[in-house]
């Protein structure tokens, strides 16, 4: 194939990935990143499976293997801290809800960025407002650059895609909301977490978690809360005033979280969705990692997604004669690995975040009862998803 001018909208994980891979064969590539610079927030996301095959392809092993969190596992905590239940890193031998393979997902995002070459031109602060497309080009415009023109266009910018919308359409054609309203950020806490990942349910649907942080007397926290029935919350205001009422009340370390949430330099806020197309691309647009199949972070394999789908998209393109053939293979390669990937864990949203008392305290003995017969059986052919594919051997991997 010809050298293709590629533009990548997003710097986060699908969109570096994609971007390395394709300079690999000499393709010029452009990413614009709605931010002002990389984004450093989020926990720990898991490196396991094909998404570990695709970072050992990269050639980025070892520097990511050089930031990977010990965790020891994760514990529910009651509203004064105490420890309720644990499940140990070792219960699925290194492959359960905390792996043996964690690493922040600011890290993930850095390590692969400080591969990709320097011939890759960024565009921060920008976004893509409109794509005017057919089977041979697309012609971009943006909110601040000037309208520019490419071979192919990939969506690597998560679950609200802009891509996605100026190619694809509206929104409400392509999520399916879950009803969990999630923020992350940074924090600090009164309690050492040891190594551990603590989790607090409150009734109404509220949990507060706390993961280690690479940086000492830090920790990664997130709120989340059932019920996204409204329209998705996009201003930062909005989202605080909206936390701040539904965890009013709560206890362990939701108010010292609170207290913090609005100084966070780090804040990332979601209303979560999976994204469900019935298409990966179209025309010269393609779609990768959350932009394109978000399975929402319950499923725990955002990541692998993203990862997979940039090595597969650029592996179709070293193979194919033209853009067309290449879209459609990788559709065809990735299409029954984001099915399974979609499956939500049992109990979907509520699973996780519980409403009612009784839900709460079942949720502290489900906690309990994860190392044991049925439960095991369920969640390990959960956790084996990230092993769902198998994945062609493309050799574009030498740095
Ligand atoms: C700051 C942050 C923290 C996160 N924390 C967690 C976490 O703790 N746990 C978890 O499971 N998942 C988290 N996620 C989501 C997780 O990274 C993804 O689910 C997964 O890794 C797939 O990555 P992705 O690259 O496809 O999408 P994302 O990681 O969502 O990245 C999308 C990128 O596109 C950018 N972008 C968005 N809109 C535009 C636009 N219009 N134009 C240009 N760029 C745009 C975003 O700023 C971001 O850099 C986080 C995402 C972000 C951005």
């Amino acid at each position: 194939m010809k050298t293709l001018d590629v533009l990548v909208s997003g710097a986060s994980i699908a969109g570096p990935a994609a971007a390395l891979l394709l300079t690999r064969q000499g393709h010029r590539v452009t990413v614009v990143e709605r931010a002002p610079a990389l984004r450093s927030g989020g926990q720990t996301v898991d490196l396991r499976g094909a998404g570990r095959t695709v970072v050992d392809r990269m050639g980025l092993t070892a520097a990511t293997d050089a930031r990977l969190l010990d965790q020891r596992g994760i514990a529910v905590v009651d509203a004064h801290g105490r420890r309720r239940s644990a499940l140990p890193v070792e219960a699925f031998d290194g492959n359960g809800i905390v792996s043996a393979h964690e690493i922040l997902r600011g890290d993930l995002a850095e390590t692969i960025v400080a591969a990709v070459p320097d011939s890759v031109e960024y565009v921060w602060n920008d976004t893509v407002t409109a794509i005017d497309h057919d089977v041979d080009r697309a012609v971009v415009s943006f909110e601040t650059s000037a309208d520019r023109a490419f071979d192919l266009v990939i969506g690597a910018d998560g679950l609200n895609s802009a891509v996605r919308r100026a190619a694809f359409g509206p929104d409400e054609h392509h999520l399916a909301p879950i009803g969990l309203r999630y923020a992350w950020f940074t924090a600090t806490i009164d309690q050492d977490l040891d190594g551990w990942y603590l989790m607090h349910n409150a009734v109404g649907g509220r949990v507060v978690s706390c993961r280690p942080s690479r940086v000492d007397g830090t920790v990664k926290a997130s709120l989340a809360v059932r019920g996204s029935d409204a329209a998705p919350l996009t201003a930062p205001e909005d989202q605080w005033r909206m936390l701040e009422e539904a965890f009013d009340g709560v206890g362990w370390v939701a108010p010292q979280l609170l207290a913090q949430m609005r100084h966070a330099t780090d804040w990332a806020y979601a209303d979560l969705a999976q994204v469900r197309m019935t298409s990966f691309a179209r025309d010269r647009v393609a779609l990768v990692g959350d932009a394109g199949h978000c399975p929402t972070p319950l499923t725990g394999l955002g990541t692998t997604l993203a990862l997979v789908g940039a090595y597969v998209l650029a592996g179709e393109i070293s193979r194919a004669d033209d853009v067309a053939a290449a879209l459609a293979s990788y559709e065809h390669v990735m299409r029954p690995f984001v099915a399974r990937a979609q499956q939500l864990p049992p109990g979907g949203a509520s699973g996780y975040a519980p409403s009612s008392r009784i839900a709460v305290e079942l949720s502290r003995f489900t906690y309990w009862s994860m190392n044991k017969w049925p439960m095991r059986r369920l969640l390990a052919s959960q956790f084996a998803k990230a092993d769902g594919i198998d994945l062609p051997d493309y050799r574009i991997t030498a740095g």
